[in-house]
């Protein structure tokens, strides 16, 4: 039986142990450097967390892995209108130090300038077509008015989609090239104050980031399915003509608005859309017509080190760990992105070892993982899931904190079945600005405020009475733990307005001056984090949620099937209707025996467990095999966003009938299958 009064003490013990202070000091440590993967100061950051997670009384590992990163050696973006030279770039980021505090970071000679990872080397020159997001829809817009981006270079504004799908997209359609600029309408001065005095982006900010294609595979482009550990034979790595079309074969480059503007303004063509006009102080055209851009991108694309640090405190049950993880490099010093999630984890691990102190022990292993290269495609989490898929199938948690604190807006996504219990952990925890988590969390939603950045869609979720929980779509490291292995995830943290991202001005100063000056909302993190690791490692009965998984499942096929229905495609949804059902009525009986367990709830919980497992398909999805998990994937043409029983979905997207039917069977067989696990426990 669980003992309760213990619980509560274990609990009370816990959350007096993370410091706000702490946080704090965590996070000028961390962040005092550039820390890109791989480098010799990210590697410092490993050794900072392995020496706190030790001193936690954790066992420590630091795990390192050999991948293919991309490194910028020079980059050359110029424009010319008429022959005359309009633009060299990029402009160097930088604010005027004798205005409002200046930025004490920004002249660090390590900071690398501003690339995207996963773009090969290229040297074009051509005629330019504004795509406004890159979406699908825009390409297709484009197509419509006549404007062909064939042999052009493609300038597209960030937003709406995960940025490597504007490179998969504008490849497909025969670009030569693609720039992505940040428009001051997304996250500048259009929204409010530039830094240093507010938090937006400041006209030469760039926000770098990965081209990679995410959704058709994550981790290190060589080894999909395989971990590049250090003894991995070349032999097994993928050569360049193997690669599954992982990475875009055109150059793409990242611009601040500084740098797009005067290419933007020069541009001829039409008027673009209405809805496409950013707030640049002119009327955007779309070309092409007048300005020829030149891009001569050298990148060093070769095997680099990387650093996990993995910490484990084992439990009396073995065989079912609880997964809890955070990613530790940066695009440059990553205050927010990840490193406000770093040293909130710590405070967490700092809890952990208090408990450890007097005398806990976990019943379920506990193991926290510091993940480097996600900003590279989610490459150190993605690689510890291959090496270690046999064990962790039976994983019964993984925890996601990235962006752990931008501001005091808490938002969570998570797999239905999680939902409610992280609405739970929320209501133990107080809220630095009255009441609990739960209840700024539920005012904050009523306000419209804290919708999370990326891998969450609130969308497509049908709704609910309480607080939403987005999906987890893609974006961050949970993505090879749920949809390549099946085990159950959630993602949190606190956003606020956070127009830096990605760029040097990411750093303390920002943080301190915009995000959580007395780093009470890390204190927050450290303890929501910590509550949601106690909870699942000591849960005696697993407190999984399948009805409401089961009434979800239900929704996402009505919507499937208007789909269906409004593309004129014959489609025979009966199997997958009949699956769903019974997989509906199988989530209600089994919260019955959850509320009422038995005395020994083992078989109880493998078989809680063990359905979500059973929602893998495993030869994966069409065009995209590593991705195993048939409710939950990014989205082909979204990438963050996640599409939900995303076979189906796309197979009616791209209006193929027998494709959206092979899949519709295989929906109903994963549902079966899981059903039928949840049926066979004893009542
Ligand atoms: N979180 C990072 C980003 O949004 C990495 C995503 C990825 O490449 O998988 O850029
Ligand atoms: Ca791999
Ligand atoms: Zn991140
Ligand atoms: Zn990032």
């Amino acid at each position: 039986y669980r003992d309760f009064t213990q619980q509560a003490k274990w609990d009370a013990t816990f959350m007096a142990v993370p410091d706000a202070k702490l946080a704090g000091e965590h996070l000028k440590v961390l962040t005092s450097a550039p820390h890109w993967a791989s480098s010799p100061e990210d590697y410092a950051t490993a050794v900072y967390v392995a020496d706190k997670f030790k001193a936690a009384g954790l066992k420590t590992e630091i795990v390192p892995y050999r991948v293919r990163l991309t490194k910028p050696v020079s980059i050359l973006v110029e424009a010319f209108d008429d022959g005359q030279k309009i633009m060299s770039g990029p402009t160097p980021e930088h604010v005027d130090p004798t205005k409002n505090g200046g930025d004490p970071f920004q002249d660090d000679p390590r900071i690398l300038p501003a690339f995207n990872g996963s773009s090969p080397s290229g040297e074009v020159t051509a005629e330019v077509v504004y795509a406004n997001y890159g979406t699908l829809a825009d390409f297709k817009k484009l197509a419509e008015l006549g404007v062909s981006v064939k042999d052009k270079i493609v300038l597209v504004r960030y937003g709406e989609n995960f940025r490597g799908i504007k490179a998969y997209i504008a490849e497909q359609y025969g670009a030569k090239g693609v720039l992505i600029y940040s428009d001051p309408a997304d996250d500048g001065y259009f929204r409010g104050d530039e830094y240093p005095k507010g938090p937006y982006r400041p006209a030469s900010a760039v926000q770098r980031g990965s081209v990679q294609f995410l959704p058709i595979y994550p981790g290190d482009p060589d080894t999909p399915g395989v971990a590049s550990t250090l003894q991995l034979p070349a032999s097994s790595r993928l050569s360049e003509s193997q690669l599954q079309n992982d990475e875009p074969n055109i150059p793409v480059n990242p611009l601040s608005w500084h740098d797009a503007e005067p290419i933007l303004k020069a541009l001829g063509g039409s008027e673009s859309p209405r809805d496409w006009q950013g707030a640049l102080p002119f009327t955007y055209h779309l070309g092409p017509g007048k300005v020829t851009v030149h891009m001569k991108l050298v990148e060093d694309n070769s095997l680099r080190t990387i650093w996990d640090v993995i910490g484990t405190i084992p439990g009396t049950e073995k065989d079912a760990p609880v997964i809890a993880g955070n990613h530790r490099d940066a695009w440059v010093y990553g205050a927010v992105d990840p490193n406000s999630g770093t040293a909130a984890m710590l405070e967490t691990v700092h809890g952990l070892g208090v408990l450890l102190q007097q005398g806990w022990k976990p019943r379920r292993t506990i193991i926290i993982g510091s993940w480097d290269a996600e900003e590279e495609g989610l490459i150190g989490s993605t690689e510890w899931v291959e090496q270690h898929a046999g064990e962790l199938a039976h994983a019964v948690a993984y925890f996601n904190t990235d962006v752990g604190v931008s501001g005091p807006s808490f938002d969570a996504s998570a797999v239905p079945s999680l939902k409610e219990f992280v609405r739970e952990v929320t209501k133990s925890v107080p809220s630095p600005a009255g009441g609990t988590v739960y209840d700024q969390w539920k005012k904050d939603q009523a306000a419209n405020k804290g919708r999370r950045g990326h891998g969450s869609e609130h969308a497509n979720t049908p709704p609910e009475k309480d607080v939403r929980i987005g999906n987890l779509g893609s974006g961050s490291d949970y993505t090879p733990f749920l949809q390549h292995i099946g085990v159950p995830s959630t993602d949190i943290g606190s956003d606020g307005p956070y127009g830096v991202y990605h760029s040097v001005f990411d750093n303390y100063n920002w943080f301190i001056k915009f995000a959580d000056p007395t780093f009470v909302y890390e204190q927050q993190q450290a303890r929501v984090f910590g509550l949601e690791i106690l909870h699942m490692a000591d849960a005696d009965v697993l407190p999984y949620d399948y009805d409401l998984y089961g009434q979800n499942i239900v929704s996402y096929l009505t919507t499937a099937e208007e789909q269906a229905t409004k593309a004129k495609l014959t489609l025979d949804f009966s199997a997958a209707d009949a699956a769903a059902k019974r997989f509906a009525a199988a989530g209600a009986a089994i919260r019955a025996v959850q509320a009422n367990p038995p005395a020994h709830t083992a078989a109880l919980n493998v078989a809680l467990r063990e359905a979500e497992g059973a929602l893998l398909n495993p030869v994966g999805l069409p065009k995209r095999p590593w991705y195993k998990h048939t409710i939950y994937s990014p989205g082909e043409f979204t990438g963050y966003a996640a599409v939900v029983i995303p076979g189906v979905t796309e197979g009616i997207e791209a209006a193929d009938t027998e494709r959206a039917q092979g899949q519709i069977v295989a929906l109903a067989d994963a549902l079966n299958r899981s059903a039928a696990i949840l049926e066979a426990v004893k009542k």
